[in-house]
């Protein structure tokens, strides 16, 4: 019996009538690129580049977790028959592009059709598509089976509207699919939305019990070595990995966390505590990326455990609003902008990433946090991504598109659809206001409020100047101070500019200046570039 690893060195020869393009983010056994699949004729293609873990860089999790997958995927589809040809990130004649593994596999395989399911990414798809019109390759892209909304359905529900709102997005997504509605075409529980309960401290939960992890097998830790061997200065740890390499590990990670922790998310889902990187989250955004889950049994299972009476409304509510709203919201905006979207920058900020953000060793202890456990295992949960590191980097006036390209980099979960309108829609304000209508922008008071940061920090969140002054404090007024004329007309902005109106010319320029003063001393820079 032949190991993992010549399984997956053995070619596959002689010509292939279709062959079928899975990539690293189309882990999918129902993906519509198998269906009609004819075993004797047709193949499959999948390639581990090295372009895709360098167009931006990747955390050393990220890229074990896309590679293992990818060859437990593989394997799996070997094992029941099909000829995939698998090239290997360190095959001796790998191009290191898509495309230039494409054009290889066509000159050999000589296939009279390619077919594959649309990316999640503009690039890839404009990659693919300007190499087959270039060589005249017959091109079939499939559209997402995965997801809820279609493209048409997200752009006709947009249609018209003067702003994109997700709670309104959501409540059509619940009726459109039938999702916790009564009979009677009414919102279980009678409310759409049960957020007001659901912002609890950490401080009176129970501790949650550890999330479900995977010892790594022999082929992740080839995969291990290799990551090691080829980006040796990647960033990020990676003795920490437990990630779910396969869907049966995927489909257990779902099961860990509806037993274990489904229960709590609601309440305390907003809450940030010392030494406690994962809460009462799912983990599961990984795995729904890859296509290791559908996000239909995800909501079935948090369904089917309020149902037996095992989590609360307000936690199952919760939960699902994030898969069948944010998440389908978040692709149809990605896919509705189009590829230019990833240039905006409407509130014109230059300044540079900060460099602690690669390695987390800051003296602002919410940062440390959020950043030491993003080093340490890929993740980091909702609001930390949003109220911590999102928020520093819009108050500070760092670019947007630093800002979105080190999420990228950073997050086991991060994909180009998912990643792009988060950060520079949602956190960075940078798309005018298509994913959120107001920006996140938020002082130290609230990170103290949701969360026990500020008890152990030098700084003092109540403060704007001086030197024990909260760095968020002092961004946050200098933020509002030089987007004064910007937001005044933003009626979801009003009571925060109130404020600004009301500080007189001395108490602005004493911001202003301890601001410019931070961000020199944090390698920020101007914000105006
Ligand atoms: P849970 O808190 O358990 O939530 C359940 C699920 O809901 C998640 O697994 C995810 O699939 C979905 N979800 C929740 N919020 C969102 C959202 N805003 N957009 C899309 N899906 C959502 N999510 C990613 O999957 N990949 C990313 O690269 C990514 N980048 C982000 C960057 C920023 C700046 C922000 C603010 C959010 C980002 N998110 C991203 C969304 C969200 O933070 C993560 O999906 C979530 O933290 C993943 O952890 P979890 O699985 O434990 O989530
Ligand atoms: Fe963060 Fe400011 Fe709180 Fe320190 S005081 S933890 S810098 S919010």
């Amino acid at each position: 019996m032949s190991s993992p690893s010549e399984t997956l060195r053995a070619t596959v020869s002689g010509a292939v009538d279709r062959l079928v393009v899975v990539l690293g983010d189309q882990l999918d056994r129902n993906s519509p690129v198998f269906d009609d699949f004819d075993k004797h004729r047709d193949a499959v293609v999948m390639m581990e580049v090295a372009e895709e873990a360098t167009h931006v860089p990747s955390h050393k999790q990220r890229t074990v977790l896309f590679l293992s997958a990818m060859r437990h995927f593989a394997l799996d589809l070997i094992d029941v028959g099909y000829r995939v040809r698998y090239v290997k990130l360190d095959a001796t004649r790998n191009t290191g592009t898509l495309t230039g593994e494409l054009a290889r596999a066509v000159s050999v395989l000589t296939p009279s059709q390619l077919a594959l399911v649309v990316p999640g990414e503009h690039r890839v798809l404009r990659a693919i598509r300007s190499w087959a019109e270039g060589e005249g390759v017959a091109l079939s892209i499939l559209s997402d089976p995965h997801f809820l909304t279609d493209r048409e359905t997200f752009q006709s529900w947009a249609d018209g509207r003067k702003e994109l709102v997700m709670e309104y997005f959501y409540r059509e997504q619940r009726k459109r699919l039938d999702v916790l509605m009564t009979k009677g075409g009414k919102p279980e529980g009678g409310a759409w939305n049960y957020d007001k309960k659901n912002r609890e401290s950490f401080d009176a939960a129970p501790r949650p019990p550890a999330p479900k992890r995977f010892a790594p097998d022999a082929v992740t830790k080839e995969v291990l070595a290799v990551v090691e061997s080829h980006y040796p200065r990647a960033y990020g740890e990676v003795t920490s990995f437990g990630w779910a390499v396969t869907r049966r590990q995927a489909k257990r990670a779902l099961r860990d966390f509806v037993s274990n922790r489904l229960v709590r998310f609601g309440p305390v889902q907003d809450a940030m505590w010392v030494d406690e990187p994962f809460l009462y989250h799912s983990l599961l955004s990984p795995y729904l990326n890859l296509k290791l889950l559908d996000p239909r049994e995800v909501v079935e299972a948090a369904i089917e455990a309020y149902e037996a009476g095992d989590a609360p409304l307000q936690s199952v509510e919760g939960f699902v609003r994030q898969i069948i709203g944010w998440r389908e919201f978040i692709r149809g905006v990605y896919w509705m902008e189009g590829s230019s979207y990833g240039e905006r920058n409407t509130l014109e900020q230059h300044g540079e990433l900060p460099e602690f953000y690669w390695h987390g060793e800051t003296e602002m202890r919410c940062l440390a946090e959020s950043l030491g456990q993003v080093v340490t295992h890929a993740y980091g949960h909702h609001i930390q991504r949003l109220m911590v590191t999102g928020n520093f980097a819009l108050i500070a006036g760092v670019h947007p598109r630093a800002v979105s390209d080190w999420y990228l980099a950073m997050y086991v979960d991060a994909v180009d659809w998912v990643t792009l309108p988060n950060t520079l829609g949602m956190v960075m304000h940078a798309d005018g206001g298509v994913v959120g209508t107001k920006p996140y922008a938020a002082s130290g008071r609230y990170i103290q409020r949701m969360s026990n940061y500020c008890a152990s920090c030098r700084f003092d969140p109540g403060k704007r100047t001086g030197k024990d002054a909260c760095p968020f404090t002092t961004f946050y007024w200098d933020f509002l101070i030089r987007n004064q004329r910007r937001f005044a007309k933003n009626r979801r902005m009003a009571m925060m500019m109130k404020h600004v109106e009301r500080m007189d010319t001395a108490e602005r320029g004493a911001i202003g200046r301890h601001a410019e003063a931070r961000r020199d001393e944090l390698g920020i820079g101007s914000v105006a570039g």
